[in-house]
């Protein structure tokens, strides 16, 4: 186990061949607990509508240069047809906080998606009422993603403005719940927010592990231009607390978390691949993550799915990215994993 010291020394650490000794480390635990296999998930990104003001991303309500969009239920499940000929067990269900997606919809669209296909579905909705919780659940969504973005309470409160909050407390509650209603639970934080430090990295990292989450995906802070953090950005990124939002604080951050939380499945983002585009996917796997989640949502939505610049630039028609990431795993002596790639964490709880 690391103490909340050594986690910030590892954070800070830039001697090459000593941050050797840390990807190895996590590299064997990954392989020692959740083995040689790789999940994909496709993910389809369903609406870009959002209700919140989130002060990094792209899609918030007050961008209102971005073209709206939502997928049509049918839209939605020629693409889960797609994710499952690839023979991918898991479609993501993502979107902004969107009410006109409403809980019965949703209950449908699971459904139906449950009906026509083997998929294990994971929903990325943002806060919703524990009622449309409970009937997702209930209607069959395996898993939910929602990340508690920074263990720092004030810097959260800072950059989620309080405008259409639902009847929580704040997220933490609402990764509890999830837990207890019986999905696999998923969290993550952002990675170099201006105003993060090492320090709170740290705790981050320590409150994975308290939480005893399923999933934990982390990805870089991205600045968008059109965000109020965006334009933040430039005056904090050169106080020397400030954690950096780079591909290698990424690496670590995913490395230290494989360590104290071995049996969890841990995505390389695609954030990490965007901002590092020819080695991010592949040192996260690298690193200590087990799953990669590729995007399937089609032309022309996904130009417009803009939380943060840069993502069209990565796009392949699905048939192309999955061989590409089929290559890359083979390059690197992993394989694909069947079926529903369920998290090591989530099962040794149900024994
Ligand atoms: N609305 C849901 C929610 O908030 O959980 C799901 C969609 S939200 C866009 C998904 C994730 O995108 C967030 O959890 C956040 O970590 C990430 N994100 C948003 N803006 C970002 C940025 N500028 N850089 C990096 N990640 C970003």
């Amino acid at each position: 186990m690391l103490s909340k010291n050594e986690i910030i020394r590892w954070l800070k650490e830039k001697d090459a061949q000593r941050l050797e000794a840390l990807w190895l480390q996590a590299d064997r635990i990954r392989e020692q607990y959740v083995g040689n296999t790789v999940y994909f998930r496709g993910i389809i990104e369903i609406s870009n509508y959002c209700a919140r003001y989130c002060k990094y991303c792209g899609i918030n309500a007050g961008n209102k240069t971005l073209k709206r969009y939502r997928l049509s239920m049918d839209e939605i499940l020629t693409v889960a047809q797609t994710i499952e000929r690839l023979d991918y067990g898991t479609v993501v269900l993502q979107a902004g906080e969107d009410p006109a997606l409403s809980g019965e919809w949703i209950t449908e669209l699971i459904k139906r998606i449950k009906n026509e296909s083997d998929l294990a579905v994971t929903l990325s909705l943002g806060e919703r009422t524990p009622e449309e919780l409970e009937a997702w659940r209930l209607a069959g969504a395996d898993r939910y993603l929602l990340k508690f973005e920074t263990a720092d309470l004030r810097l959260f409160n800072e950059i989620h403005p309080l405008q259409n909050n639902g009847p929580w407390k704040n997220r933490l509650e609402i990764l509890h719940f999830l837990k207890q209603i019986g999905y696999e639970t998923g969290s993550g934080i952002m990675i170099g927010l201006p105003g993060q430090t090492y320090d709170e990295l740290a705790e981050a990292i320590l409150l994975f592990q308290e939480l005893d989450l399923d999933m934990i995906g982390n990805g870089p802070f991205i600045p968008h231009p059109d965000t109020p953090l965006g334009k933040e950005y430039e005056r904090m990124k050169n106080s020397d607390q400030q954690a950096p939002n780079d591909a290698l604080t990424t690496c670590k951050v995913n490395a230290l978390t494989r360590m104290v939380c071995p049996t969890v499945n841990i995505p390389s983002t695609t954030a990490l691949a965007t901002i590092d585009r020819q080695q991010g996917r592949e040192n996260g796997l690298l690193r200590g993550a087990n799953v990669i989640m590729p995007d399937f949502t089609p032309l022309p939505y996904r130009q417009w799915y803009e939380i943060y610049p840069g993502r069209l630039q990565a796009y392949k028609p699905p048939e192309e990215q999955h061989a590409l990431l089929l290559k890359m795993l083979h390059k690197i002596g992993r394989t694909m994993g069947r079926g529903k790639g369920v998290s090591l964490n989530y099962l040794k709880k149900r024994d």
